[in-house]
């Protein structure tokens, strides 16, 4: 099968690992900003006959790529799980994920209708949508078949090209996944992934006069590069960052459900989510109770490789990553601004490439600490009391972070005062972290502008052109 992705000679690879093991999964290229121009040039030219197709035949392409894909879920998912980490559950789900994203974006594709009007005044008026042309994304390592597919379903269901810059650290799901889709009867060169470092190819992405829209997920840093990058040619840019996103739990909560949903929404993908609950608020009436709780089920967490049956949770992604999580927890107790309940170290494996990390448990804290003051995008769950809803909100708010916040109660008017003032991009009420494809997902403040997911989505990659006809 051809590939859609660059290639170079050995000597020009960058090597991808294990985070369990520290092996060498496989090899990619390092992409240059020649290689990001060749792409531009090969998709400007495959483009229109993309563009001009019926959205049925596009439609056809991606359910035939969707029927591929969950074909090959079983040797898919081991592949995502060798890159980047994830247990195979959360692999073989995230697969499905992938799949099931094209099968949306394929059955709505139809739906692209313009509009059109009458007026004595102008005659008739027809608004047509139309595709951008080309198009690039750009997608971190910690969930990337998903990423992908809330980029290239809608792109390429709208009838543009994209090129595609995966995370260095976990491409070869990316590349397979983009096989996929060409072997479907994708038109060459209308997805090409280009691989390489993100200073050079991401960026070279981003400030490409001709490329007419970007999205882009992954640091907040990054994003406000990206953004700057692609402002002077006024290019469509969305940006989903980061987020700290709260839990409220109240106390006439189902507590066993929402500790097994608090576990799951931090522990899920070893805390490296973007809409993790990066801070748990328990009403103080219950917070022994429920910290009970969270011990026990913390404790049961299996933790290993994640292609071993019955693991939980994988490894951290990178030694890096562990580092900056290991420090972030440091800096909290050395500091005096919290305590651990449970776990708080890294875990030897007597493997030096392997990077795990112990489910973590912080109580006590305050609100200088710098595991509520900053990000954290690993095993770590810091939980707090509070005494009065006003008081939950105002600390579920206090952060530069609005993508995702979850209340767990069944009083009414709780819901409806949560879900209207909590500064989010979503509010769950009684679970956290499902984000079906129908709907729109993205932050606000900090974590970024723009919605990707659901109909919504094909906004990005749409145009209106009007045309005013005097009979
Ligand atoms: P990064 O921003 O470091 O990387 C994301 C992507 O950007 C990678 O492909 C990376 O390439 C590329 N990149 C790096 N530098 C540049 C640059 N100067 N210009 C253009 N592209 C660049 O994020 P992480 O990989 O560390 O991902 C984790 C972060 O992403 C977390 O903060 C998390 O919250 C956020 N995130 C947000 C989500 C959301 O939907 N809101 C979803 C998932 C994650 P390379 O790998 O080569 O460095």
């Amino acid at each position: 099968m051809d590939m859609p992705v660059q290639t170079h000679d050995d000597f020009n690879t960058i090597p991808v690992t294990n985070p369990a093991t520290g092996e060498v999964v496989g090899r990619i290229s390092q992409g240059s900003v020649d290689d990001v121009k060749a792409a531009f040039y090969r998709a400007s030219e495959a483009s229109p006959k993309w563009a001009a197709k019926d959205a049925t035949d596009r439609a056809k392409v991606l359910f035939g790529a969707a029927s591929l894909v969950r074909n090959r879920q079983a040797d898919l998912a081991g592949l995502l799980t060798r890159e980047q980490g994830k247990p195979l559950k959360e692999s073989r789900n995230e697969i499905a994920g992938f799949a099931r994203i094209l099968e949306y974006y394929a059955s709505i594709s139809g739906l692209l209708k313009g509009d059109f009007g009458h007026s004595s005044a102008y005659g008739h008026a027809i608004v047509s949508r139309n595709p951008l042309g080309v198009c690039g994304a750009i997608i971190p390592w910690n969930v990337p078949a998903i990423i992908m597919g809330w980029k290239v379903g809608p792109a390429l269901a709208a009838g543009n090209s994209l090129i595609l810059k995966p995370a260095s650290t976990a491409p070869l799901t990316c590349i397979q996944l983009a096989g996929c889709l060409v072997e479907a009867g994708l038109p060459a060169d209308i997805l090409q992934v280009v691989t390489g470092p993100g200073p050079v190819v991401g960026e070279a992405i981003a400030s490409h006069p001709g490329i007419r829209a970007v999205s882009f997920t992954g640091e907040v840093g990054t994003g406000r590069r990206v953004a700057s990058l692609a402002a002077p040619f006024f290019k469509r840019v969305t940006l989903e960052l980061g987020g700290s996103d709260p839990m409220i739990v109240c106390n006439d909560a189902d507590l066993t459900e929402a500790a097994k949903g608090a576990v799951a929404g931090r522990f899920f993908n070893c805390g490296q989510t973007c809409t993790a609950v990066k801070r748990l608020f328990v009403d103080s009436s219950v917070e022994e109770e429920f910290v009970h709780k969270l011990q026990n089920l913390i404790s049961s967490l299996k933790v290993g490789n994640g292609l071993e049956s019955g693991v939980d949770m994988g490894p951290v992604h990178s030694l890096a990553q562990r580092t900056l999580i290991s420090d972030q927890v440091e800096r909290t107790i050395e500091g005096g601004f919290g305590t651990v309940e449970t776990g708080g170290k890294e875990i030897t494996t007597g493997n030096s490439g392997s990077s795990f990390y112990e489910p973590t448990l912080l109580s006590g804290l305050d609100s200088a600490a710098p595991v509520l003051r900053e990000e954290v995008f690993g095993p770590v769950l810091p939980v707090m009391p509070f005494d009065t809803l006003d008081d939950a909100i105002s600390a579920a708010n206090s952060t530069q972070f609005g993508l995702g916040a979850s209340v767990w109660t069944h009083d009414t008017r709780i819901i409806i005062r949560a879900c209207e003032e909590l500064q989010a991009g979503i509010v769950w009420v009684n679970q956290h972290l499902k984000i079906p494809p129908e709907v729109p997902f993205g932050g606000t403040k900090d974590s970024g502008i723009g919605r990707e997911n659901g109909r919504y989505a094909l906004e990005h990659y749409l145009e209106e052109k009007t045309i005013l006809i005097k009979p």
